[in-house]
């Protein structure tokens, strides 16, 4: 894989909140692997997006220890997407990996998907074949995926996430957007390259509880439909227009009518009620959508930059 006398250099992103309980065996099955596979250089860069329990000192510890690993700093809870950026901002090497802590991405695969980037694939995305998530999460992310795949001009594999490899151009190009609403798996898919799949069997979470919850999982999705997709707008357009045409037709037939002598019954009382607050409702999500948007536009407008960094420790 890595045989040749190029030995290319591997840089692996690991976002880390509050994982002190999986770290130890994500440690030892990393070092596996990368002892399996001497012949790349192997990096690992766990940012660690300012977690509240021991994760900072296990992964300090880790460094100390295996030059091979390296902890950057966030000075607070940034978000997942936020700590990835971070870590691709800063990741040398010429290929990129992204994976979670919690060994759902199983670090056996990490030589498959560097197997894949040098037969030529520059973006590599490793599918699942079955996903362990259940209930109300499994729902939210098929529902996710559904809209995703119909709203959005760049549609994105339904069973992938942010696990795969990029090659440096890719990453390169990927940094230059600078958008702070980020959803990972389509910036990847926008910034194109050519594509390649690993498939894999999708891990339990090793320990610990998810970070990413119920709520951070809506905002990430909303994120990918409204980052991705003015089709909303458009709906809304067309939502109008509908209601308009409908509004009208029910006018004229009145107005018909009268002119005609038919007597008008004084009823209807439980259909004023159902419209009036149909159309309020209508206006209201009409507002919410625009909403969206423009709650966008303003954290575009403020140039904030998407995380800090607080300091660099067991860099060489
Ligand atoms: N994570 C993070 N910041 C957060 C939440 C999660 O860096 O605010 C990390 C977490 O440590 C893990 C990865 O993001 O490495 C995925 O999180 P999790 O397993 O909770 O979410 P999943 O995507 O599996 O539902
Ligand atoms: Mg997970």
């Amino acid at each position: 894989m890595c045989a040749d006398a190029s030995s290319p250099t591997v840089t692996l992103i690991i976002p880390v909140f509050n994982e002190e309980a999986v770290l130890p065996e994500l440690f030892d099955r990393l070092t596996a692997v990368f002892n399996g596979h001497a012949g790349c250089r192997w990096h690992t860069v766990l940012v660690n997006d300012g977690s509240r329990d021991r994760t900072a000192e296990l992964v300090r510890q880790q460094a100390g220890k295996d030059p091979r690993f390296e902890l950057l700093e966030l000075t607070r809870n940034f978000g997942f997407q936020a700590a990835l950026a971070a870590g691709l901002a800063h990741a040398t090497g010429d290929a990129i990996i992204t994976m979670d802590a919690d060994l759902q991405d199983p670090p056996e695969l990490l030589p498959a998907l560097v197997a894949r980037w040098r037969e030529g694939a520059e973006v590599v995305r490793a599918v699942r074949r079955t996903r362990q998530e259940t209930g109300l999460r499994r729902i939210g992310m098929d529902v996710f995926h559904g809209l995703f795949g119909r709203l959005s001009d760049f549609p994105v594999e339904a069973n992938t996430g942010t696990f795969g490899l990029m090659s440096r151009d890719a990453v390169d190009a990927l940094n230059q957007l600078p958008e702070r609403h980020r959803f990972f798996p389509g910036l990847r898919t926008w910034v194109g390259f050519t594509t390649g799949d690993v498939t894999y069997d999708r891990q339990e979470r090793a320990a610990g509880e998810p970070g990413q919850t119920f709520p951070k999982l809506v905002r990430y999705a909303l994120d990918g439909v409204f980052s991705f997709s003015r089709l909303p707008l458009r709906l809304l357009t067309y939502t109008g227009m509908i209601i308009s045409g409908l509004g009208f037709s029910i006018g004229v037939f009145f107005i018909v009518r009268r002119l005609l002598g038919i007597e008008i019954a004084q009823t209807g009382f439980t259909t004023l009620v159902t419209l009036v607050l149909f159309l309020g409702g209508v206006q209201l999500i009409g507002i919410g959508i625009l909403g969206e948007y423009l709650g966008r536009i303003y954290d575009e407008a403020k140039q904030r930059p998407l995380f800090i960094v607080r300091r660099s420790a067991g860099r060489p």
